[in-house]
């Protein structure tokens, strides 16, 4: 714990808070938190530059709780306090989840409410009627249901954030969010979170924020070098296959690893490629419903799958894929619409929370520097170490330098070190890469496309209610399972030894541990084991020197 930083239970804040904190495992404030917190609860208006895994949605969910509880000390009356302004669902949930922890010990005094879901104005109105204290939502359900006066905010609305500020307006929601904001009193607290500060956020800043105190904070876009290591390496199309084939087949890569590409179609070509590995691995796409998107992060999380594959929001504007080639050009223009405003509400990798992400594989370079830190803002995050590792082609190499430069001008500490890998080492493995790769052809990719999108429809709507009664059942809903559209050939799920680098052959085992068992078996070679000894001592530890003592009767004689 660093002596220097402001404590929690230095900020004033209700016991019941700090229960919440301390029981979350907290044991101090990330450096967002401990400044953003004290001017918050002296009433100030913020806007913080803050990005996701820095700690940012307790930074304004903390003030806003406290102000509720001191609140309602004085004024009994249930009414609708503060509001949650979010660009996805998914992000929307998160907070949700987020507040209702820090709320947990206060629960009935601080009700919170997400209505960024799907579901019909209908149907969350009763929720509305009941009036949380806290609403969280995008901007087009917000306005939605104030236009149907579900929920009234005129006389009573205390708090504001708009969290991911940047993405608000990227995802088209600044007319909803300026309609929306004629339904809010004169005078309320506001916080404004982003990853960036774009014009459009200083627009926003004027016509939000009062006298706001502005947190740059220093270094604040990624975490140190300490923390985060990151690398870079040159190599071209298929060096990038055969590295990723190799990284992860030997696992050279251990822990949990998102792996980022740049459109929706490489997802899958990666996909298929790995699959004829039997590398299984998950794809997050926007087209996905978003049950399916919110379970496969959830199972992440639970430690269900080893890869994810995504695109960021950059590949939100690529023209929708699956839908297109199905139904023809005909429609295509129709479904371009349709497609591109339910990725503006969905976005897939930014506000999702993915939790303890050991590392970040570029496998296609980020287009922008924010897309860059966005996505290598997943890995490393609260106290946690990470590693982000970019593939880098030619063509690429101008965006890493705007990268790096960009870097270099927020924190020295951040520059990327080049990966030492040698390529000329694995060149072994090129001929199964490139005979994998010949199978995931262009049309393997858009059946495997479409393919899977029927599956997570079905396995969304038809299996919801199912689900619904019977919730363990979801755990054996796998979304990492075999597309199969392209041929797979069993001989290349092994890799003989003779292929393994001579410098890798000591670190890796590129046997299963079934098949390196029965190998072992059949050689007679004696395996050592570092099992307990059957009194349940570990031998290596319990070891005494006895200086022959059963030989001569005598200890230390000899
Ligand atoms: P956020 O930036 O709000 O998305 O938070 C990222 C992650 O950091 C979440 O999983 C939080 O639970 C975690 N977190 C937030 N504040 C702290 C803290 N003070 N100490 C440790 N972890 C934290």
């Amino acid at each position: 714990m660093d002596a220097e930083r402001l404590q929690f239970h230095e900020m004033g804040l209700d016991d019941r808070l700090l229960k919440a904190v301390a029981d979350l495992g907290w044991s101090q404030p990330t450096l967002i938190q401990e400044k953003a917190i004290p001017l918050a609860l002296e009433g100030k208006d913020l806007l913080a530059r803050a990005r996701t895994g820095s700690g940012k949605t307790a930074a304004y969910a903390i003030p806003v709780i406290q102000r509720i509880l001191t609140s309602k000390q004085s004024v009994r009356e249930q009414d609708v306090r503060a509001l949650v302004l979010v660009p996805t669902k998914e992000l929307g949930q998160q907070v949700q989840n987020m507040m209702r922890k820090l709320a947990a010990f206060c629960s009935r005094d601080v009700r919170v409410a997400d209505i960024s879901g799907k579901a019909d104005l209908s149907a969350q109105r009763p929720i509305l009627m009941e009036k949380p204290d806290v609403v969280v939502g995008t901007p087009s359900r917000v306005l939605a249901h104030l236009n149907a006066q579900n929920l009234v905010l005129h006389s009573t609305l205390e708090m504001l954030v708009v969290d991911e500020a940047d993405l608000l307006f990227s995802f088209g929601f600044e007319a909803d969010l300026k309609n929306l904001l004629c339904h809010l009193p004169k005078i309320y607290q506001s916080f404004l979170m982003s990853a960036t500060f774009t014009e459009d956020v200083q627009a926003l800043k004027e016509l939000l924020l009062h006298n706001p105190v502005i947190l740059k904070l220093q270094g604040s876009q990624l975490p140190g070098g300490s923390q985060l290591q990151q690398y870079s390496i040159k190599c071209e199309e298929e060096d990038k296959f055969l590295l990723i084939y190799t990284l992860l087949r030997l696992r050279l890569v251990q822990g949990k690893t998102l792996v980022f590409v740049g459109a929706v179609d490489r997802c899958y070509r990666l996909k298929l490629f790995l699959e004829q590995f039997s590398i299984p691995a998950c794809v997050l796409n926007s087209e996905l419903p978003v049950q399916s998107r919110c379970h496969i992060i959830t199972q992440f999380n639970q430690g269900f799958y080893d890869y994810i594959i995504a695109t960021d929001e950059q590949s939100l504007s690529a023209p929708a894929g699956a839908a297109q080639t199905s139904e023809g050009k005909g429609k295509r223009k129709a479904t371009e619409k349709e497609a591109k405003s339910k990725d503006k509400e969905y976005g897939v990798s930014r506000g999702v929370d993915f939790q303890n992400v050991s590392n970040v594989i570029n496998f296609d370079f980020p287009t922008t520097v924010d897309s860059y830190i966005h996505r290598v803002g997943r890995t490393a995050r609260a106290d946690n170490p990470g590693t982000a590792l970019s593939f880098v082609s030619s063509t690429e190499t101008a965006l890493l330098t705007e990268v790096e430069e960009a870097l270099m001008g927020d924190n020295a500490d951040c520059v990327l070190k080049p990966y030492q890998f040698k390529m000329e080492e694995i060149e072994g493995f090129r001929y199964r890469c490139r005979d994998a790769m010949r199978s995931v052809t262009k049309q393997a990719v858009r059946e495997a496309r479409l393919k899977e999108i029927k599956q997570e429809l079905l396995n969304s709507e038809k299996l919801k209610t199912y689900f619904e009664d019977n919730p363990r059942d979801l755990q054996l809903l796998r979304h990492d399972k075999d597309l199969h559209p392209a041929v797979v050939k069993p001989h290349l799920k092994n890799v003989p030894e003779y292929l393994v680098p001579e410098t890798l052959r000591s670190v890796v085992n590129p046997l299963s541990a079934r098949r390196k068992l029965r190998k072992e078996k059949q050689e007679g070679v004696a395996k050592p084991s570092f099992k307990k000894n059957v009194l349940g001592k570990n031998p290596l530890k319990s070891f005494r020197y006895t200086g022959g003592r059963n030989r001569k009767g005598k200890a230390g004689q000899s």
